[in-house]
């Protein structure tokens, strides 16, 4: 296959924003230079100002395929994707039938999977109750991790486990050198206060607020760190909402265990003081916090505490919301938001003096070490695979329905005025997005380690 070129006077690398010339070659990156060395007679993409940043790597997506693809789906969720600015995306392992707990059910994934895809993918296995026999030969089948759960995961067949179960799994995990990536909110705590709401008004988000407590998530979180300091695996705690945990995960990583931390654009974004009472389209677990909270959260971005920010994209079928009972007691929890995520995430942090390549750690670089595959994904370098978002960082639009590109059009960041628009995605040299269309066949494929 032939040179070509990338071209823009913002081009975001490992080494800072740059006006730079991505010379790319059989769906790889050859080098980056000065536009000044562009080499002569090749063909050349200008894309001027607008920036190039890398493909964005999601590490918690829930594709829902097999078994629930009227929830989501890999065409729909990678089309989401693609338009929103990411080039690859890390299935969770639950919620599709069956559960990716063993090597079987990993081969039906990538069998729903096949010639689907308009972005690339890869899987987490799932550590249950009493699936600990299978992990190992998950790893050798090439999942990234392993995702388990402290509480209920809102539905079942795919099991919490308890820290005994957890003890039979974990020095399997440890061996396999791969994260574990742990739900961290402990039953006990949710269980006493939603005892104590029976009788409130679940119409009002105060009372789900409530019913989650962070001393759930705080326990989970002490829980989880003496155990990775016990069996010595790499612990990543998702969807971080509490922030009052900053301070004993920042104490684990200057003890120098192998602990990563995770949170989401909603957490960065809403705040509880601002969500309509009834409106569950903003029910997740663990819950949006305060304001006061919020900005702790950004805080502990800033410093590195948390290392990431992954979408936790959940969607499911409208009516599963529920929403005209307004009742955030039955409504399903999760937010979908593969296709804002960026602008979301962009309008937060220029507010808070960010800069693109603060980005592109939170939402590429370190997400693609968690998964295993910082050789070759997550940074605009030579070698690296040749997957790029093309930004305009000063653009705005307001978010409406047809922005959304997953299978239900459903988002509580309808109708917010958004700063930054994704002009293009290429996936390995080949535009995957541009402009509201995905030319060409699905050409994602399963990324292995
Ligand atoms: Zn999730």
């Amino acid at each position: 296959m032939s040179l070509s070129a990338f071209l823009s006077r913002r081009v975001v690398t490992p080494d800072g924003i740059k006006p730079a010339a991505v010379l790319v070659e059989d769906g790889r990156i050859l080098d980056v230079v000065p536009p000044n060395q562009l080499p002569a007679g090749i063909s050349v993409k200008d894309f001027g100002e607008a920036a190039i940043l890398p493909g964005l790597v999601d590490s918690h997506v829930h594709i829902n395929e097999p078994g629930r693809t009227e929830w989501e789906g890999f065409r729909t969720a990678t089309r989401a994707a693609a338009a929103g600015g990411y080039t690859l995306l890390a299935d969770m392992p639950l919620n599709c039938l069956p559960a990716t707990t063993t090597v079987t059910a990993l081969e039906a994934k990538r069998k729903a999977a096949s010639g689907q895809c308009h972005v690339d993918w890869m899987a987490w296995g799932g550590v249950v109750s009493d699936n600990q026999e299978h992990i190992e030969g998950l790893a050798a089948a090439g999942v990234l991790g392993f995702k388990c759960f402290l509480i209920h995961p809102g539905i079942d067949g795919f099991t919490m486990v308890n820290e005994k179960e957890l003890r039979a799994a974990l020095p399997h995990v440890a061996r396999t050198g791969l994260p574990l990536l742990v739900h961290a909110e402990l039953p006990g705590p949710v269980d006493a206060a939603t005892h104590r709401l029976a009788e409130a008004d679940w119409s009002k988000y105060a009372t789900y607020l409530q019913s989650r407590p962070d001393e759930a998530e705080l326990s989970a979180i002490r829980l989880m760190i003496s155990l990775c300091r016990e069996y010595r695996f790499r612990l990543h705690i998702v969807h971080l909402a509490a922030s009052q945990a900053l301070d004993m995960l920042r104490a684990a990583k200057a003890e120098g265990l192998p602990v990563s931390v995770e949170t989401c654009p909603h957490y960065l974004h809403f705040s509880s003081e601002k969500i309509p009472d009834g409106q569950a389209l903003f029910k997740c677990a663990p819950p949006i916090r305060s304001r006061e909270n919020r900005e702790k959260l950004w805080q502990g971005l800033r410093e590195g505490v948390i290392d990431l920010v992954a979408t936790d994209h959940s969607p499911c079928p409208p009516e599963m919301k529920r929403l005209s009972e307004r009742n955030f007691r039955t409504a399903w929890g999760g937010i979908a938001s593969l296709s804002l995520a960026l602008p979301v995430m962009w309008t937060e942090a220029i507010d808070r003096g960010f800069t693109l390549a603060d980005i592109a750690r939170w939402m590429a670089e370190r997400l693609a070490r968690l998964a295993g595959c910082e050789s070759r994904k997550g940074r605009i370098a030579k070698d690296y695979n040749a997957d790029f978002v093309v930004f305009e960082p000063e653009a705005e639009f307001v978010a409406t329905e047809e922005h959304l590109y997953y299978r239900h059009c459903v988002s509580p960041y309808l109708g917010e005025t958004l700063r930054g628009v994704v002009k293009a995605t290429y996936l390995r040299g080949d535009c995957v997005f541009a402009d509201g269309t995905f030319p060409g066949a699905p050409g994602g494929r399963e990324f292995r380690r």
